[in-house]
């Protein structure tokens, strides 16, 4: 350690070095880099909400400088900023190696959603979490490739519960100048400023670039003078407004994505559309081939060869389909000039193209302009070969162009800072990059390397942690105690209890209330002397989806007035920081949707490497997932054809699985009140499930099926 003072041209360096370091999201990810900005205001970095840039402008210069004189401090700051640029600058990464032709045209990923960060809310669930998981494996693994998206200067919606337990919403402000973000400029270093035809007008466009380590994402932002307040708007909000306000998002989002790529002089060798949402690109690239001489539908045709999709849903809703007066409305401008008519058009998001009854739908024209499509698990895949096998009448439904890449999550962003430091003091400095082998997990096997005793440490930390974080929410959730029966808040909740986890949107088909269907059983569950269970619930609904909101209602009323008081707890304002505390602490993971619907899922693969357990039905990724030793499977790999007939099996099945399984498993102690065959799922699921269901495998697999010719 370096005791000397440090010159004014060192602390220069470091402050800008710290700037530069909180612009880029890398940091999420580096616990060294994270801890700084929360040593330099412990405070701060919890009202803040962990936002380092904003920590950054709330520690002023004469503060910042005074602080590095610490020579602790200040090593620190040298240690991570030489890890910042050794990551940005490395030279032999996978990408390189595998995926060369990437590196001067990148992969352009088009996502209506990112989720990358809590202090960057422009994500509404798991659609949004995958392309930002997406981006940093990508980064991670050097390959070419950046992102476009939005701008929603509004993020997505923040839910507060009413006293009648109804959700509501609010919107805050997102600050630019405060997030990991910095605006793009043109050649001239001017702010750059595209332009993107909407119905009869040209709407205007700046954009935003989010540094994810080395990948940039572009997010295109409408509020600029020259527009109306209306088109200004268009960029407000997630999945804001009507079916008006998406198909103009979408026209933006493609339309003025390639424009902005090519502004840049950016020239991808693909395009990847992350669902249908981004659909309108094609139209862009058709655009860019007419003016070689050839028509529309030509063109059309062989932009094929540049894109790639992913279909994300079996969900009806969760395919955009527009009518034909409000395509023809939107896109008149550009019906002009590329020279094409209505009729023809909508012939291109159409299965039956001559019927004039069937909307235009943004997967239809996907699929029909990519050289290659897929579903996000295998089961996936296969609903999807079925759903749109009409789309190619000359194939059987297994030979339909649809494949499958299962979904997988960002280990290291997902890895919460406990489990992180746990890891360091294991197995050192470099234990990021162990932790990124395939290998390495198998050693979770063996208890030479880790003690039975140490795992279950880690878990009753985790789960302490959980449950002060809950305790903590539900005293600012200002949870309104039932009279007579007063539970303090620090005694809500117990830390020697099973503790279960529910935490997503709340879509109809994922069924959150689902275990409560058996509701005097598991009363009688939770209140087991000997063997209780706890459940912790989140999750928000879509701000028009009442039924959603029903399914809030109940499991808040029944956690206040029922006899789970105590044993339920629904935490609000569901995010990615409640996330990265409930998939850390519980020591089950529920998911229970109606088979099929979830296409794949992803939180379920958060959970094992901190030592959670699966208890989910066989649908999406779980299917592939679950081995019989590595977690609990609820029914089997099949289901009936009537919903009522499915509700009413899985949740019976739920009970059992619940009662005859995992509890006796969690409270098979031995004289250390240790549960050793539950440690050894959880030593089966982390050899398993960590190495395979994580972004790093997925990615490869992407570029090696797909973004590679
Ligand atoms: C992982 C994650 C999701 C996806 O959860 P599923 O169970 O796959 O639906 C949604 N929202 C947030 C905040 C997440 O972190």
């Amino acid at each position: 350690m370096n005791s000397k003072a440090l010159s004014a041209g060192e602390l220069a360096e470091l402050t800008a070095g710290l700037n530069r370091l909180s612009k880029n999201i890398w940091w999420t990810w580096n616990q060294e880099a994270q801890d700084i900005f929360y040593d330099l205001s412990n405070r701060g970095w919890r009202n803040l909400y962990h936002n380092a840039a904003a920590i950054l402008r709330e520690v002023s210069d004469y503060e910042l400088r005074a602080r590095l004189q610490d020579p602790h401090l200040a090593d620190k700051v040298r240690k991570v900023l030489r890890n910042f640029d050794a990551y940005l600058n490395c030279s032999d990464t996978w990408g390189k190696e595998n995926a060369p032709e990437l590196q001067e045209n990148p992969v352009a990923y088009f996502s209506a959603e990112f989720g990358f960060h809590e202090t960057l809310p422009i994500a509404a669930g798991g659609l949004g979490i995958l392309a930002g998981d997406h981006t940093k494996s990508a980064s991670d693994l050097g390959l070419g490739f950046c992102g476009i998206s939005l701008f929603y200067r509004q993020g997505y919606f923040q839910q507060a519960i009413t006293p009648d337990n109804w959700q509501s919403e609010y919107y805050t402000v997102l600050n630019p100048r405060n997030l990991p973000m910095e605006q793009v400029l043109n050649d001239k270093g001017e702010p750059f400023v595209g332009v993107v035809e909407i119905a009869d007008v040209d709407v205007y466009f700046q954009a935003w670039k989010v540094n994810v380590g080395r990948c940039p994402v572009f997010l295109l932002d409408a509020d600029r003078e020259e527009n109306e307040q209306h088109y200004r708007d268009l960029t407000l909000r997630v999945y804001g407004g009507d079916s008006t306000t998406r198909i103009m998002q979408e026209i933006l989002l493609g339309i003025g994505g390639v424009r902005l790529l090519r502004g840049l002089g950016i020239e991808p060798s693909v395009f990847h559309m992350n669902e249908g949402h981004a659909a309108f690109l094609t139209l862009e690239l058709a655009r860019e081939k007419i003016s070689e001489g050839i028509d529309f539908n030509d063109a059309l045709s062989r932009v094929k060869a540049q894109c790639v999709f992913t279909t994300h849903t079996p969900v009806e809703a969760g395919h955009d389909r527009f009518s034909k007066d409000l395509m023809g409305y939107s896109l008149s401008q550009h019906l002009k000039s590329l020279n094409v008519s209505l009729d023809e058009l909508m012939q291109w998001g159409r299965v039956h193209v001559e019927d004039e009854h069937e909307l235009f739908c943004q997967t239809v024209l996907a699929l029909k302009v990519s050289r290659s499509a897929n579903g996000v698990s295998e089961l996936h895949g296969q609903v999807s070969r079925q759903m749109w096998s009409s789309l190619f009448p000359n194939c059987s439904e297994d030979e339909v162009p649809i494949g499958h890449v299962t979904n997988g999550i960002h280990l290291e962003g997902w890895m919460k800072g406990t489990v992180r430091k746990w890891w360091n003091r294991k197995l050192g400095e470099d234990w990021a990059r162990e932790i990124n082998t395939k290998g390495f997990w198998g050693k979770l096997k063996d208890s030479e390397f880790v003690s039975d005793e140490e795992l279950w440490a880690l878990r009753y930390l985790l789960r302490r942690e959980l449950i002060e974080f809950a305790r903590r929410c539900l005293l600012l959730q200002g949870r309104r105690l039932t009279q007579g029966n007063f539970i303090a808040y620090d005694r809500l909740l117990d830390p020697d209890t099973l503790t279960i986890g529910f935490a997503r949107r709340f879509a109809t088909y994922k069924r959150a209330p689902l275990v409560f269907q058996q509701f005097e059983k598991i009363v009688k569950l939770a209140k087991d002397r000997l063997r209780p269970v706890q459940f912790i619930f989140a999750g928000k609904s879509h701000p028009r989806d009442d039924e959603g909101k029903k399914f809030i209602q109940h499991i808040i009323h029944l956690s206040k007035h029922s006899e789970l008081e105590g044993h339920l707890v629904f935490l609000e304002n569901y995010d990615v920081h409640v996330a990265r505390m409930m998939i850390s602490g519980c020591d089950v993971w529920l998911n229970n949707p109606r088979r099929p619907l979830e296409a794949s899922g992803t939180s379920g693969q958060k959970i094992s490497c901190h030592g959670g357990l699966n208890l989910s039905i066989l649908d999406g990724w779980w299917r592939e997932g679950y081995d019989g030793t590595n977690g609990f499977a609820i029914g089997e790999d099949e289901h009936s054809d009537s919903i009522e007939e499915q509700d009413r099996v899985d949740s019976e099945n739920l009970f059992k699985v619940l009662s005859e399984e995992v509890l006796p498993l969690f409270y098979a102690r031995d004289k250390l009140g240790v549960p050793r065959q539950w440690i050894q799922k959880i030593r089966n699921a982390m050899s398993t499930l960590t190495p395979e269901y994580n972004t790093w495998r997925m990615v490869q697999e992407y570029t090696k099926k797909y973004y590679l010719k």
